[in-house]
């Protein structure tokens, strides 16, 4: 079979190669892969910025955001031939500790967990895949290939899992949302804001076009000329940031309504100094009483939650986040810098 791999540290080492058909384990499934989703994570692994092989291997099969078809399961498992399935990207550490223990590996409080196509485990990039019975995620046949968005959406749904536990402290009746980053998990936060009735605000950086419409379309209002400090009078009770820059991240901190919330999804570069006034951002959280917390990866739960909110969407609003579809042949074109939404990899192409 063809699978897209790479070598994690070396630049430029990613490539399409023949390797041997894989052989489900006992529990585990065996998948026809359909598409793959390409993130900032995979440009940032192809760069030789991020990522460990398996241990003893030097490449590894790129992709952690599946979509794939069950062609053959075990007796006694939950799915059957023909059935759409995504992947839970992270296993537990082998201690393991005790989120691990407790199903809630995206919290790994050691961090030696393994995530397929990023740590240590074979991705989802190839023709066929094997995944745990347990680790797979049923996706709406509706939705066909779509179901690749589950993965992004997932960590989405992890995030506003996380908001409303976090709300929970006190009383919680939120009305205002402001998204920072309109890429597909901004546009994906900003959808599930919507799908829970907020008044939602995004802000990018990108003139008015595809982006803009898709907010619009989904109710938000999309701000491509303003910047937090436009927010500060009308100061949203919840924000999302996305774009991991570092003026908005330190900013965002002083821009939520008293008893905010802000959650940070985006990754920034380190490198950058930046003059911040701590004692001004300090009296701000301190005496609003605000949280600020980070969020990554997402478990099986959450997984789940993603592919019931995808159900829910407009398949057509969902279908214009992919705006790049390219061919397995073709498959280093996906991994271009982004000037789209979301490219996804044709695995059967
Ligand atoms: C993936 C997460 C993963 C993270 C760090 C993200 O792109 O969506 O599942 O935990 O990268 O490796």
């Amino acid at each position: 079979m063809r699978a897209l791999t790479f070598v994690p540290g070396g630049k430029d080492t990613l490539e399409v190669r023949e390797v041997p058909d894989p052989e489900p384990r006992q529990g585990e499934l065996l998948v026809q892969g359909l598409a793959l989703g390409i993130c900032g994570t995979d440009r940032e692994l192809v760069q030789g910025d991020y990522g460990w092989p398996p241990p003893g291997e030097e490449r590894m099969v790129i992709g952690h955001e599946s979509l794939g078809r069950v062609l053959r399961a075990p007796d006694g498992s939950a799915f059957s031939p023909g059935d759409l399935v995504a992947g839970v990207v992270r296993r537990p550490d082998p201690e393991p500790c005790g989120a691990c223990r407790r199903g809630e590996f995206d919290m790994c409080r050691n961090g030696r967990y393994t995530e397929r196509g990023i740590k240590e485990l074979d991705g989802f990039g190839s023709e066929l895949w094997t995944i745990e019975a347990a680790y797979a995620v049923r996706v709406d046949p509706a939705l066909d290939t779509l179901g690749v968005l589950v993965e992004p959406a997932s960590v989405v749904a992890k995030a506003w899992e996380q908001i409303e536990r976090i709300g929970a402290r006190a009383w919680f009746e939120p009305r205002t949302l402001l998204v920072t980053g309109a890429g597909p998990i901004g546009l994906l936060a900003a959808l599930l804001g919507r799908q829970r009735g907020l008044e939602t605000h995004v802000l990018d950086r990108s003139p008015p076009g595809l982006k803009s419409s898709l907010v619009e379309e989904l109710g938000g209002i999309y701000h491509s000329s303003s910047t937090l400090e436009d927010f500060q009078r009308a100061k949203p009770d919840i924000i999302i940031e996305c774009t991991g820059a570092g003026q908005l991240v330190i900013d965002s901190l002083t821009t939520t309504a008293a008893v905010g919330i802000v959650c940070l999804c985006g990754l920034a570069p380190g490198g950058r100094a930046h003059r911040v006034d701590a004692g001004v951002i300090n009296r701000d959280i301190v005496l609003e009483n605000d949280v600020v917390f980070g969020t990554v990866n997402a478990n099986l739960r959450h997984f789940r939650a993603a592919a019931e909110a995808l159900a829910r969407a407009d398949r057509r609003w969902l279908e214009r986040l992919i705006t790049r579809r390219v061919p397995l042949t073709r498959a280093l074109e996906a991994f271009e810098p982004a000037k789209d939404v979301k490219a996804v990899i044709d695995l059967t192409a």
